[in-house]
């Protein structure tokens, strides 16, 4: 667009102005005899029928330009290497997960997880923490299947993923994430993405459960509402509640929480702190924290830095034996509420 920016505005200027050059130059050659009065008035008419399509011809060039932007990134996804899984009808016995020596690395550069070992036990709470980029998310993402392990073997119960169809680990796995994605369809159909097949009963059950049936019976058409592409028309605090709502739905026996802050003002806070509760219990939970405060209690709690696994334990453990976690609890603390990644 900057680039284009001159050369546009003088086009746009420019051009609408054809009559100040044929004017002037037309009465010349018709007063030196080398146009005919007829031929001047032709072409004074074509001057002004030529514009107004060359003027539409030049916009296209914008729509052009985003049409290359989209392809490039469509092509991007078809280009991507497919996820390789069993088809054969496998069930997962167990909720507990298991990375054995894993290494990972998105488009073969630099690795985001180095060789890491670590167990998250089944209806506990496991909290991952560490600094921005040290690979928090790319566990999360390796454990709902968005990846397959580059190197090592992640395990669900006994079963290595690799031997388990897709399907059936999405069916495990409910993902809450800092960035809900919600389609242009209506607020009930959005909650209904959790299970398909699901009464409205049941999603308006899942949504007083997550806190947001007040909120979405306030909008326009209620639950009738159509939310606007990617949610647009809701704000991120409201986003947050609905894929809550959509988890809770769903009921799969692994959860995992990107424990947004980014979205959260006091007043929602309590109340997605009181639904997030409720979503967890009994569950195999995995929480990536950004606020320690809020996984202080947390089963087991994961220090990662620099796709590594620094240190392991319980906060009380984890603060007598770990350097790296004693700094960030205390960068927390001092910030009164800050965020550490
Ligand atoms: P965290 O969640 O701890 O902030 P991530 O797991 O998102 O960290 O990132 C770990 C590393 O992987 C970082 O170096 C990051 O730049 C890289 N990374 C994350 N997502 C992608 C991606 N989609 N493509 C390429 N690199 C990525």
């Amino acid at each position: 667009m900057k680039s284009a920016q001159w050369a546009m505005s003088a086009y746009n200027a420019i051009t609408p102005s054809v009559l100040l050059t044929v004017l002037p130059f037309g009465f010349l050659f018709y007063s030196s005899g080398s146009l005919t009065a007829s031929a001047f008035v032709t072409v004074i008419i074509l001057s002004l029928g030529l514009l107004e399509p060359l003027i539409a011809a030049m916009n296209y060039t914008d729509n052009i330009a985003r049409v290359g932007t989209v392809m490039g990134q469509i092509n991007e996804v078809l280009a991507s290497s497919e996820i390789n899984r069993t088809n054969k009808k496998t069930d997962i016995n167990g909720n507990s997960i298991e990375f054995r020596n894993v290494t990972f690395s998105y488009d073969n550069e630099k690795e985001a997880l180095k060789n890491i070992s670590l167990t998250i036990p089944e209806g506990k709470v496991t909290a991952l923490v560490g600094h921005s980029g040290s690979g928090k998310s790319t566990v999360a993402k390796l454990i709902a299947g968005f990846w397959d392990v580059t190197d090592g073997e992640l395990l669900i119960g006994s079963s290595n993923v690799r031997d388990i169809p897709l399907e059936v680990q999405a069916e495990r796995i409910a993902y809450v994430e800092q960035n809900n994605f919600l389609f242009d369809e209506t607020v009930m159909e959005n909650i209904r993405k959790g299970r398909s097949g699901a009464t409205d009963e049941e999603v308006t059950a899942a949504a007083k459960a997550a806190g947001c049936d007040e909120f979405i019976r306030g909008l326009d058409k209620g639950y009738q509402t159509v939310v606007g592409s990617a949610g647009g028309h809701l704000s991120g605090g409201e986003r947050q509640r609905i894929a809550i709502a959509r988890a809770m739905l769903k009921d799969a026996p692994i959860v995992i929480l990107d424990e947004a802050t980014a979205y959260i003002d006091p007043e929602n806070e309590a109340v997605i702190q009181n639904a997030i509760a409720k979503l967890v219990q009994g569950k195999t939970v995995i929480v990536i924290a950004h606020r320690l405060s809020t996984i202080t209690d947390a089963d087991n709690i994961i220090v990662m830095n620099d796709g590594t696994v620094a240190a392991h334990g319980t906060h009380k453990k984890l603060l007598d034996s770990s350097q790296l976690y004693r700094s960030m609890w205390q960068a927390h603390t001092g910030t009164k509420g800050g965020a550490v990644s």
